[in-house]
Parts: structure tokens; sequence; C-alpha cells
């Protein structure tokens, strides 16, 4: 099995409508939160500045939370504007709906296909993995794992899954050579 990863290279930016200017685009920049506890109450904001003009906006992460219900490594991890915390709560599908937003992934993610030497026999049996979740078309990723055309792809490789459909959830596939298959 070769092994494909599919992995983040940077936080995705996020459809956003902004009230501002005509953008519609957003970025968590590093990524930083805002928490302000008000007695025993705590809200946490996720904050997004508009990619065009920097109107920064604030997504509610916890509202009217009662800071006891909330894991104290998380607060800290709120507090010191982790990174992977800040990766997280983005890409949680749930925060997400809850904020009617997507993300956008263009020019956000890599495919690290290991070069393949050229005595590798063929068929290559291939399986790519998703470090991150990054929704592809697995007949793009393939073209580019494998250096052709899409066109190209469904008569060059073997799989039970929907070459169109994006999907972020890893696969297999049989790989034959260029020009061998029928
Ligand atoms: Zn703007």
């Amino acid at each position: 099995m070769l092994p494909w990863i599919v992995r983040r290279t940077r936080l995705p930016l996020l459809s956003w409508r902004c009230l501002d200017c005509p953008s519609k685009s957003a970025t968590t920049g590093k990524g930083r939160f805002r928490a302000n506890a008000n007695g025993k109450l705590l809200d946490v904001w996720l904050l997004v500045r508009c990619v065009s003009c920097d109107r920064t906006s604030k997504l509610p992460v916890h509202e009217r939370a009662t800071v006891r219900s909330i894991d104290p490594a998380l607060l800290d991890g709120y507090h010191a504007n982790d990174p992977k915390l800040v990766a997280a709560t983005l890409l949680d599908p749930l925060f997400l709906r809850r904020h009617g937003l997507a993300l956008d992934w263009h020019g956000a993610w890599e495919l690290d296909a290991l070069p393949v030497g050229l005595d590798e026999a063929w068929p290559w049996q291939v399986a790519v993995d998703f470090e991150d979740p990054v929704p592809v078309r697995p007949d793009r990723l393939i073209a580019q794992g494998l250096g052709c055309s899409r066109s190209e792809v469904p008569r060059r490789i073997k799989s039970d899954i929907s070459l169109r459909r994006p999907r972020t959830l890893g696969f297999t596939f049989i790989a034959m050579a260029r020009g061998s298959a029928g």
C-alpha cells in the first residue's frame, strides 16, 4: 500500500459576509479567543477578521456558560489562544453549522504523496488518509497524485467510492499504469 496523506497547510478561510465591505471571506489569522466572565457566567468568542478591510467579528463559542461547566484545561487553552484549540473550534462541524458558516479550503491543504520509485510495480495500491477534514473530490486528488488529467482518472483506477463527491474520509484505490487500462 502506498500511503497518501491529505493535510492542511494553514487554517481555511471562512465564507463570511462582511458588514463594512463587499468581501465574502474572513480569516482567523493566527487565531485568537476572547473570554469574558460575568460572575459565574462565561462567554467565549473566536475572533475572525475580514480579509479585505480587517473588520473584526466575534463568533460565540460558549454563551452564558457556567464557568464550572467548562473543563479548566479548555479554559486555559482559550486564554492562551492555543493554536490547536483554534483549529479544533474552527473545524468543528457543529460550530460551523450553528453559525451557518462554510470553510474555504482553497490553497489551505496539500497532498503528501511520497515519490514512487520508477521500479515500483504497477498496479499501485494506494491508501488515502485524511489528517485534517479537508473536503476534496477524489478524482481531483488522484489526478494530482498521479500527475494526470481528471478525465483520465476513471480509466486508470479501480475504487468503490464516488469519485466526484467531496469526502473527508480515507479510502483506497488501485491505479493502473498509463495506457494499460482498457
Ligand atoms: Zn470587510
